[in-house]
């Protein structure tokens, strides 16, 4: 008798553990389970994943039809990943053959035995560690001695920035590998710089295998077979490396565990940092979430034991000296001048007139003369492109809308753009609104391009180079801007968010930021705790070696308590009492980590078929009878319209995990057997644990 297997095949099948049977390969090859392979569905070709011999007696009424084709002998999914993946699956409720898709590179996917083979010849060569060429200093020895032998596995490393937590992390990869061990390196996708892999590369020679979404598919089928067949040992990469097949995996290192480029948006959504966990908890690898400003919900798991916190709490290099921070009131110069602030550009060859003065305090003025003066850099931070926030009309008052989104359009210097959709047009010479004409238009705000117009006219002789993504297009934009201002080509760096990330620059003693309120009245409940940690992060950026660091902050509510903790001798411990009063509110609102969250996204071509649907669906939430569950909505979402599709949302709160999963189950079920985005012509997306609001 014919062998059955469970094939878990790419469709989005409710509920989500739905896998289907198939009869084994006939042919040569033993079919096993972890093979990727080639099976009808319906009357197309499909590649799944033989997740395990089939256990139930078949219903003989349906005719089972055989594999296909096996593409890969070997199995590219050990015992240990088949679980893995299959939890990520039960924690995200999301179809289990759409997470094995994702969770294999596209080119393994479509690949076959031959195109693998024809990549590596496969040779298994000894393994290359070198030793520390360094010193730990006492808390980073203490660490390393807490992360790999301790009787904890879980840890928080978390190091203030310069504090030397990268060199801990390279010696507990070292101690893994000579306990003949794998390791996992998560890093945001962007501090994925050449300097970071060549640091490990120069450490672990031969060992590395990199990963990021830049890389051609060709680059990423060798990483892959690397370490697939033991060559390398050290998967580094940003969140896609979660699913290289390291074997015998010891170490899951998270770097800058805060970052928000782990939490994957399309497709199938999920964390990087909670996955790694997962993964750790069935590996019984060691973890270590390494952060200068860990997360709300990683002190949360310090406060309940489940995982060990170590403290990097000076720099590491000596004589190394904190910066000094003021907070500076832009409501005083707003008072003085008695005008809005915005800055006016006739067109774009047009220097910025006087009113350009305000973005820049007369406080972040005379630092940054005298460092210009002493030749050393400056940062300037605005978490915002183009040349202002909003084109007014002078007139009537009204901004240009996108027509795809319901935003307004971004000012850049020749042009109106749409950040959500890239929608552009020309400077319009009259407001559609009123119909005045003759330059009706004003910008209002200040974007990094505009940040490079008011310095212009002030600072002529000083050499600004932006960082931004409209800058940073081409594969190696980022790494040449960075590389020339580490290498001084330039006075003053101006940039958005990106400056944040985990760059050292030696010369920078002046960092300013420009309007740091900007994330405050996002509606989100992170809104603080992400502020802070983003300005936390730009203010890291100043002072190294022997330059003493100044943080200049301008802000509209200074009195609000993110700058208390900002502004605290001992930021650690402030930070640490500000994220624990974050926690109690949550605790009380019930939000994460105290409930499960999801968010049920609605999105339609008409207005009204998206609030039925997302209403149909918030009625049949109502039916399931627990105080546990918390449903909120439905409303319409923050962003109304987004590329041309509008936009309702549904909240769900539960603070009991199992009644959650069986909530989500019974919509998602509902929605797709009742073929309701047929009926609603609208789509419903389901976001577990969702990062943004
Ligand atoms: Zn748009
Ligand atoms: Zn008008």
């Amino acid at each position: 008798m014919q062998r059955l297997f469970d094939i878990a095949v790419p469709v989005p099948f409710f509920p989500w553990n739905t896998l289907f049977s198939y009869k084994e390969f006939e042919g040569e090859i033993e079919t096993k389970p972890g093979q990727l392979v080639e099976v009808s569905f319906g009357r197309r070709k499909v590649r799944g994943v033989v997740v395990r011999e089939t256990q139930k007696a078949p219903d003989p009424k349906i005719k089972i039809k055989s594999i296909h084709q096996i593409c890969i002998e070997e199995p590219v999914f050990s015992a240990e990943r088949l679980a893995f993946v299959e939890s990520l699956g039960k924690h995200y409720r999301h179809p289990i053959g759409l997470v094995f898709e994702a969770s294999l590179p596209s080119s393994i996917r479509n690949g076959t035995e031959r195109t693998l083979k024809h990549t590596w010849p496969i040779s298994m060569e000894a393994p290359n560690v070198l030793t520390s060429p360094f010193e730990l200093n006492e808390d980073q020895e203490k660490s390393f001695q807490n992360i790999m032998n301790g009787n904890k596995a879980h840890h928080l490393l978390w190091g203030i920035t310069g504090s030397g937590k990268t060199e801990v992390y390279l010696r507990c990869v070292e101690e893994a590998l000579k306990r003949n061990q794998t390791c996992l390196v998560l890093v945001p996708e962007i501090a994925l710089t050449p300097q970071l892999t060549e640091r490990f590369e120069a450490r672990f020679p031969g060992e590395l295998a990199t990963f990021h979404s830049a890389q051609t598919p060709k680059k990423t089928r060798e990483a892959w077979f690397k370490v697939w067949t033991g060559r390398a040992r050290v998967a580094i990469g940003a969140r896609s490396a979660l699913f290289a097949p390291l074997k015998n995996i010891g170490l899951i290192i998270v770097d800058e565990e805060h970052d928000g480029s782990y939490k994957q948006e399309e497709g199938f959504r999920y964390h990087a940092a909670e996955a790694a966990r997962l993964l750790s908890v069935q590996t019984n690898a060691r973890l270590v979430l390494g952060s200068a400003t860990p997360r709300a919900e990683s002190i949360a798991l310090v406060e309940s034991g489940e995982l060990e916190l170590n403290k990097l709490s000076r720099r590491a290099s000596s004589g190394s000296k904190l910066p000094k921070l003021h907070v500076v009131d832009l409501k005083k110069g707003l008072a003085k001048e008695n005008k809005i602030p915005h800055v006016e550009i006739k067109d774009e060859f047009d220097l910025p007139k006087i009113d350009g003065d305000f973005f820049l305090s007369p406080e972040l003025r005379v630092s940054l003369d005298r460092t210009l003066d002493k030749k050393e850099q400056a940062i300037l931070f605005v978490n915002r492109r183009g040349v202002g926030s909003q084109f007014i009309c002078k007139t009537c008052g009204e901004s240009c809308v996108c027509p795809n989104c319901d935003v307004r359009l971004t000012p850049h210097s020749q042009k109106l753009l749409c950040h959500y959709c890239a929608y552009e047009i020309a400077i319009p010479s009259k407001c559609d609104s009123c119909g005045s004409k003759d330059e009706p238009f004003t910008r209002v705000g200040v974007g990094t391009e505009g940040l490079e117009k008011i310095l212009a006219f002030h600072y002529p002789d000083a050499k600004v180079l932006r960082l931004d993504r409209d800058t940073v297009q081409k594969k190696d934009d980022l790494e040449k801007i960075l590389t020339a201002f580490s290498n001084k080509e330039a006075d003053i760096l101006v940039g958005t968010q990106m400056v944040a990330k985990g760059h050292d620059f030696p010369s920078v003693s002046l960092v300013g930021i420009l309007l740091a309120d900007l994330g405050l009245s996002v509606p989100d409940f992170r809104a603080s705790e992400r502020t802070l940690q983003l300005l936390m992060q730009v203010a890291g950026r100043a002072g190294r070696a022997d330059i003493a660091g100044e943080v200049i902050i301008q802000s509209f509510q200074p009195e609000n308590p993110i700058f208390a903790s900002l502004l605290s001798p001992d930021p650690m411990t402030s930070y640490f009492a500000f994220l624990k009063e974050e926690l109690a509110k949550r605790e009380v609102l019930r939000y994460a980590p105290y409930s499960r969250m999801a968010l049920l996204r609605f999105d339609s071509l008409e207005n009204n078929l998206a609030h039925q649907a997302s209403r149909y669906v918030c009625d049949a939430l109502s039916k399931i009878n627990s105080d546990k569950l918390q449903v909120l909505g439905p409303v319409v979402s923050p962003m109304a319209k987004l590329r041309g599709r509008y936009r309702t949302q549904i909240l769900l709160k539960c603070s009991h995990s199992e009644s959650f999963d069986t909530a989500l189950d019974w919509i998602l079920q509902g929605w797709n057997k009742g073929g309701l985005e047929k009926r609603f012509k609208t789509r419903m997306l389901v976001d577990v644990d969702p990062q943004s609001m």
